[in-house]
């Protein structure tokens, strides 16, 4: 547990500054090091966290009393941004998902204002009693404005992508609606996902 998350201290410059007179030895041979603390999980760097601080040392006699210049060296040291690694990671990953959702929205969109034979729509419904069920309609023909469905056997009580292995399409039953109304229901949210260019293996094939 102790090695999993928790704070590290790394030195993340180091100066070496020969103008700096040591008041010990009178030596000019000082070693600035600037340290940040970080936080880190399994030792990648999350975010800094605390201030920077700076030590000096005299390379020749070790004393570490000498303060000058200090200030100096630990205003021009930046935070490196790999301390920043986790925040980082985080960041690119919400946005890839942000992405994705919005490309996945937008192609959703398309596929149901431009209905193809064979397109199976995911529907999400609320029934009566307040529950929600899942069940399939697929695309059998287009004419014109007019599209039919074919409704699926089963339906479901919880969020599925594909069929039960004894669900298929039911033949003799056609539904009718229009391309506006299929619109409507992706607005009010009943259609849930659209599948498209599924494999041929798919039980959405199967109609009986
Ligand atoms: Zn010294």
């Amino acid at each position: 547990m102790l090695f999993i998350y928790g704070r590290r201290k790394i030195r993340i410059k180091k100066y070496d500054d020969y103008h700096v007179k040591c008041d010990n030895c009178n030596s000019y041979e000082q070693r600035f090091s600037v340290y940040q603390e970080y936080f880190h999980i399994f030792f990648i760097p999350i975010f800094p966290s605390g201030i920077k601080t700076i030590q000096s040392v005299c390379l020749k006699c070790n004393d570490a009393f000498n303060g000058e210049k200090k200030n100096h060296y630990l205003s021009i040291t930046r935070t490196p941004i790999y301390l920043y690694t986790g925040i980082i990671l985080l960041v690119g990953l919400i946005t890839t998902l942000v992405i994705l959702n919005i490309n996945t929205q937008k192609q959703k969109a398309d596929y149901v204002a431009n209905p193809m034979i064979n397109d199976v729509y995911l529907i999400r419904e609320e029934t009566d009693n307040r529950s929600i069920i899942y069940y399939f309609l697929k695309v059998k023909n287009i004419e014109a404005d007019t599209v039919e469905l074919l409704h699926s056997y089963l339906q479901y009580n919880r969020f599925i992508s594909t069929m039960n292995d004894s669900d298929y399409f039911v033949n003799d039953e056609i539904y009718r609606v229009s391309k506006t109304d299929l619109k409507n229901f992706l607005e009010s949210g009943l259609i849930n996902a659209v599948m498209r260019d599924y494999d041929k293996s798919s039980r959405f094939m199967i109609e009986k």
